[in-house]
């Protein structure tokens, strides 16, 4: 049974028995994991601040190769986001993050672009004012998936590659790209894309999150982002129902 060690962002965790906890955490080295912290709620527990949600920890766990449950043995704090949890309009975000990671990593492979970008939108957060959060959280919802695999295409016709210069676009959910005049079919359903939206798009491809965290978009637009997104990664089966914080708008 090794011993590893590895940075770590604690996604939430349940009570087990008296005084232990089970923790969920997307780790920097072995994605996703669940590990048992025995005695992480007694009162005397110095693990408890590096077990919180949010919490950028270092931890030390016996991997255990017959259960997906490995064993804590050590945690140690390194950033606690605590303003995350303290504030009331951007905390729903911040969750929203870490229920998404939970539902859409499920096994334990090592992912740094994630795992950079999780810790980088917590960060972000830290000193974001609430007007300006809901654009980062598609931000992360956008990259997150991207480097997941699902990223829209919203360059050319996805049938013939053409490039068109119009005020507003056809996108096909299931392919992921847009289709031009010529080749949309009855028989198929589209979304309606903006010429701003398909502009910011074609920006956040050729960008990362640390780089478009800094773009200046109006709220309609953001709304428009995220109506798109929530859309393409529902048809695409990245979600099969919306995560409850995503309520939020
Ligand atoms: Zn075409």
């Amino acid at each position: 049974m090794p011993l590893c060690k590895t940075n770590a962002v604690i996604l939430g965790g349940r009570r087990f028995g008296d005084s232990s906890k089970i923790i969920s955490a997307y780790t920097s080295e072995f994605g996703k994991v669940h590990l048992l912290a025995k005695g992480a709620l007694a009162p005397k527990s110095k693990f408890l601040s590096a077990l919180e949600t949010f919490s950028e920890s270092e931890l030390i766990f016996y991997h255990k190769t017959t259960t997906e449950l490995h064993l804590l043995s050590q945690a140690t704090l390194l950033k606690s986001h605590l303003r995350l949890a303290d504030k009331a309009e951007i905390f729903p975000y911040a969750a929203a993050a870490c229920e998404i990671t939970d539902e859409w990593i499920k096994g334990e492979d090592q992912n740094p672009a994630y795992f950079q970008l999780l810790t980088g939108f917590l960060n972000c957060l830290e000193s974001a004012t609430p007007q300006r959060t809901p654009f980062l959280f598609w931000l992360f919802v956008y990259y997150g998936a991207s480097i997941l695999g699902f990223r829209p295409n919203l360059e050319a016709c996805f049938r013939c590659g053409k490039k068109e210069n119009k005020k507003s676009y056809l996108f096909h959910p299931e392919k992921g790209g847009l289709v031009c005049a010529e080749d949309a079919r009855e028989s198929e359903r589209y979304l309606k894309v903006s010429a701003d939206l398909k502009n910011l798009a074609q920006t956040l491809a050729h960008s990362d999150f640390d780089s478009a965290s800094n773009l200046e978009v109006p709220p309609k637009l953001v709304k428009e982002l995220s109506e798109f997104l929530k859309d393409f990664l529902l048809v695409q089966g990245v979600w099969k129902q919306l995560p409850g914080s995503l309520a939020l708008g």
